[in-house]
């Protein structure tokens, strides 16, 4: 009878074990093993052969794979919630327009995020305006900085010619094959040099020959300044596409690839721009800080894009950044240049600005920014730049970490301010000019008073640092210590 109890328990354990098991199995089965994959297509017209032979073969696929295909044909759907349940989108045949604001918001965003990967074919670069519709600068970008041109209307078979043989996309590719009735299409510029080309199109053996060329002609490339896994092929617009083993070697190669997880690097994207008609010590301090933030870039650890062009200063640009660089001027000249840095910082976005970007007086015009600022209106400053000895307010902040208490800084036009930012309760005054360099100056001297130099206000993500004056800014260990210290703790959130 003992034994009997004994062995039922041990049954039942064993049973309740298995049965748990199973449960788990069941449950972690599919979410591990499946790969969801949207699929935005345009049905019927004369792409419809292409597509639909494209699908049934990605159905054989799917199944080898375990890959799940959801087709959509208009993007109504599209926002960031539904993109979350995709590790891929294979844009397989639909234009970068005639997509919903929300659509391109949250697509922008995984791409920039890394968040899903992404195949794109052929429509994809149909960069500019058509059917009404302006031209996504966001896409052209993402695709090289290119615009659509024109294409081969009466199609031609080409050459391929692969570049990048070790590239996963074209892992058992042949390294040179034909591909039948292509477009070919072209654009008003290369956009090798922003892109990583896998393969081009030799013009030369075009059948029938066509004088619709670009001369070097990318057909296979990939954007690696986004964190997404991503890849366009510039063909996409016969059936017979289908019947290349190459072509469909490398279709399901980029399905695969791209459903890997997000690249580590970059890390993050940042915009620095500066004024090209100041004065010119502020001019020569915005070169000298372009040099030292691209000598950062080193590895593709982040990326540094530069402009003196304030048109950027729109939403939809700024957007793309993960933090704006202000060298020697404000962010923002005109009304709506100003209102879309004010929406940038007011959605999470990071600022960094050095010494004349937080100039402002009577004529700034700019009450926001004032008060972004945390209030701080210049009131003067020492003559000519000077070293001086800084000191550190708080040494526990990720910024002044691990600085010496002290340290004498690099020549610099000191600004002084009334009112202090460090008034302002939402202001955390991190670094100051010490009163120990008083008088600071020989033409202009400054004899008394508080001097914030960097500081914060903690209802942004932003940092501003009064150096920024002449070509010594960043001759001092130290000091670049700091800087450095800054950019990594504004862009903290892309640090995992
Ligand atoms: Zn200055």
């Amino acid at each position: 009878m003992k034994k009997t109890i004994i062995l039922l328990r041990y049954v039942s354990t064993k049973i309740c074990l298995l049965a748990f098991l199973c449960w788990m199995g069941t449950l972690l089965q599919p979410i591990a093993a499946q790969t969801n994959v949207l699929v935005l297509t345009e049905r019927g017209g004369q792409h419809e052969g292409f597509v639909s032979a494209a699908l049934d073969w990605l159905e054989d696929f799917g199944k080898e794979h375990d890959f799940r295909f959801v087709e959509l044909n208009q993007t109504e759907k599209i926002d960031s919630a539904y993109l979350s349940r995709f590790r891929v989108f294979l844009q397989l045949d639909y234009p970068p327009y005639n997509w919903t604001d929300t659509a391109k918001k949250a697509f922008e965003q995984a791409i920039f995020n890394g968040t899903i990967g992404w195949v794109g074919f052929h429509h994809a670069t149909l960069l500019g305006d058509f059917d009404g519709f302006p031209l996504w600068r966001w896409f052209s970008d993402y695709m090289g900085g290119i615009r659509f041109q024109n294409y081969i209307a009466e199609t031609a078979s080409g050459r391929l010619e692969v570049e990048q043989p070790h590239h996963p996309v074209m892992r058992g590719v042949s390294r040179s094959f034909v591909l039948p009735h292509e477009e070919w299409y072209t654009f008003d510029r290369n956009p090798r040099g922003r892109v990583k080309v896998l393969a081009h199109v030799d013009e030369s053996s075009y059948q029938p020959a066509s004088d619709v060329r670009m001369g070097d002609h990318p057909a296979v490339w990939t954007n690696e300044r986004m964190k997404a896994r991503n890849v366009y092929f510039l063909m996409g617009h016969h059936a017979d596409l289908l019947k290349s083993k190459d072509f469909t070697t490398m279709l399901g190669n980029a399905l695969l690839w791209a459903s890997g997880p997000g690249k580590w690097f970059p890390r993050f994207r940042m915009l620095v721009h500066y004024n090209k008609e100041v004065e010119k010590a502020h001019r020569d301090f915005a070169l000298d800080a372009i040099r030292f933030l691209q000598d950062m870039t080193i590895g593709d650890g982040m990326v540094v894009d530069t402009t003196s062009n304030m048109a950027d200063f729109n939403e939809e640009r700024l957007r793309t950044y993960h933090l704006v660089v202000s060298l020697n001027d404000h962010p923002g000249h005109t009304e709506a240049q100003r209102r879309a840095f004010q929406a940038y910082m007011e959605h999470g976005g990071a600022w960094l600005g050095f010494h004349a970007a937080g100039y402002n007086d009577a004529g700034t015009g700019w009450p926001w920014y004032v008060d972004f600022l945390g209030g701080a209106v210049f009131h003067r400053n020492n003559w000519p730049p000077l070293p001086a000895k800084l000191t550190i307010d708080d040494p526990t902040h990720p910024v002044t970490k691990g600085m010496p208490s002290a340290f004498i800084s690099p020549e610099n036009e000191w600004y002084q301010w009334s009112p202090s930012p460090r008034l302002r309760k939402n202001v955390k005054v991190l670094v100051s000019l010490s009163p120990e360099n008083y008088p600071l100056g020989f033409k202009d001297t400054v004899t008394d008073g508080d001097f914030p130099v960097v500081w914060t206000n903690t209802d942004y993500n932003m940092l501003y640092l009064n150096m920024g004056h002449g070509r010594r800014i960043f001759t001092d260990a130290t000091q670049n210590y700091l800087f450095y210290n800054a950019i990594r703790w504004l862009m903290r959130k892309q640090f995992h």
